[in-house]
């Protein structure tokens, strides 16, 4: 397995789960043991959970996989004709089969070097940007996706003066659209968080090192002491370059998560067909990182299953739940069938092309859960078309 995260951990206990006794080498970049990226920003980043508590297995665990854990070192390359991984170190280890969990890396700004300038993917830039906000800075936030709306609500729980740009109209507005997009945003400014959207950042700002703030596109100058940038993640397949796999928006895999024969991918960093949805995905769930290393494992074994799963995704924000289940393509149709924003507790179900894809609960996880079926059903919108696409309570 290359990357020692949720992916690489999960597909290295699953083929040991499923009874394989061979020798088995997890290389993980980071120097931690395998720990978990969702308390980040949230638990970890505003003090209510010790950096230890974001740790996926304990030292016992991790000993029973009886893996060769190689942490602190990263592949370099990948030979396939020869089936070896390079190490930094010079050093390269053969295969019989492979696991790519090696996950995605943030974008980031020019001059991103500034000091007080975060990003956000791993437990050290947890700790770097909960230690600089303990200093009780002006933040502001690059980026309204779930990444950044969650920094910024940890930011405000803390009590800190928080500012969130988005080039969007909304946030999360690419995965859910402008209605739950503007609930967002209201959740945000009830909690006293200012959002400029609908504006691009021009630069960041600074002084002797050291950032000061952000120019918007708008001729704005957000004045800042800490800025987060929350602009999204590439896959990390700079060291699969010159391997011959397909590259395109992370590792191309076929409908069993192969992308070469004994070559699997899975987690953030891997895209495959799903059959369920007859589209190509790449998604940057941990759910998905758990149950896509298993079915590349499966598939590695002989399952010859292929992966087709109700994608699911959860944000935690102030004291609001979202989750979803499915697809939400770019103009779908929304029905609230739950509950109602003005309470703080719905759920929406997304159709598109006369079936029910997707469903999102807010405070909502009951219905959520039983709305799922139709998601695995493949309903027909029928169901929901006849409610009114504009429930007076979303619009605000
Ligand atoms: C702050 C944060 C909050 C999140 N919150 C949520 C949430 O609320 N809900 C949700 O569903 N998902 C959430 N996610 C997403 C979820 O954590 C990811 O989907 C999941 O971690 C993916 O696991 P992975 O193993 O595929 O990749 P990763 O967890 O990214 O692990 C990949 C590992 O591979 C290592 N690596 C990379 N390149 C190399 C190399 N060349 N050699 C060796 N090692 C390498 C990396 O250092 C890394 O440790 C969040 C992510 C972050 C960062």
């Amino acid at each position: 397995m290359v990357g020692a995260s949720a992916a690489g951990l999960t597909a290295a206990e699953s083929l040991r789960r499923r009874g394989w006794d061979g020798h088995l080498t997890v290389i993980g970049e980071e120097p931690h043991p395998p720990y978990d990226r969702p308390p980040l920003s949230k638990q970890i980043l505003t003090g209510a959970w010790g950096p230890e508590r974001a740790t996926l297995r304990s030292p016992p665990d991790l000993a029973r996989l009886r893996a060769d854990l190689r942490l602190g070192q990263y592949a370099t390359a990948l030979d396939v004709p020869s089936r070896r991984v390079r190490l930094g170190g010079g050093e390269s280890i053969g295969f019989d089969a492979l696991v790519i969990a090696t996950g995605v890396a943030p974008r980031r700004l020019p001059d991103s070097d500034l000091a007080g300038v975060h990003v956000l993917r791993t437990l050290d830039d947890a700790i770097a940007l909960r230690a600089a906000l303990r200093a009780r800075p002006r933040v502001v936030v690059v980026g309204a996706g779930f990444l950044g709306t969650e920094v910024a609500a940890a930011a405000r729980t803390m009590g800190l003066e928080v500012t969130v740009v988005e080039p969007e109209q909304v946030p999360v507005r690419r995965p859910f659209g402008d209605r739950i997009g503007a609930l967002v945003a209201e959740l945000h400014r009830d909690h006293g968080t200012r959002l400029h959207c609908g504006v691009p950042v021009r630069r960041l700002r600074g002084a002797g090192g050291r950032v000061t703030g952000v120019d918007l596109g708008d001729g704005t100058t957000l004045p800042a002491d800490v800025v987060v940038l929350a602009l999204g993640a590439a896959p990390a397949t700079g060291w699969l370059a010159g391997s011959g796999l397909r590259l395109g928006d992370g590792v191309e895999c076929d409908a069993y998560c192969q992308a070469a024969p004994g070559i699997y991918a899975a987690g953030d960093v891997a895209s495959w067909p799903n059959a369920r949805f007859g589209t190509r995905m790449r998604l940057e769930h941990r759910m998905n990182a758990i149950e896509q290393a298993m079915a590349a494992v499966g598939n590695l074994l002989g399952d010859a299953t292929p992966f087709a799963p109700v994608p699911y995704f959860w944000t935690d924000q102030y004291d609001t739940r979202i989750q979803a289940f499915g697809i939400f393509p770019p103009d779908p149709e929304m029905r609230i069938v739950y509950g109602s924003p003005s309470d703080g507790r719905f759920a929406a179900a997304y159709g598109h092309r006369g079936r029910v894809v997707g469903v999102l609960g807010w405070n909502a996880p009951r219905q959520v859960r039983t709305l799922r079926r139709m998601v695995v059903d493949r309903a027909p919108w029928t169901t929901f078309a006849a409610i009114p696409a504009l429930s007076p309570a979303i619009v605000n």
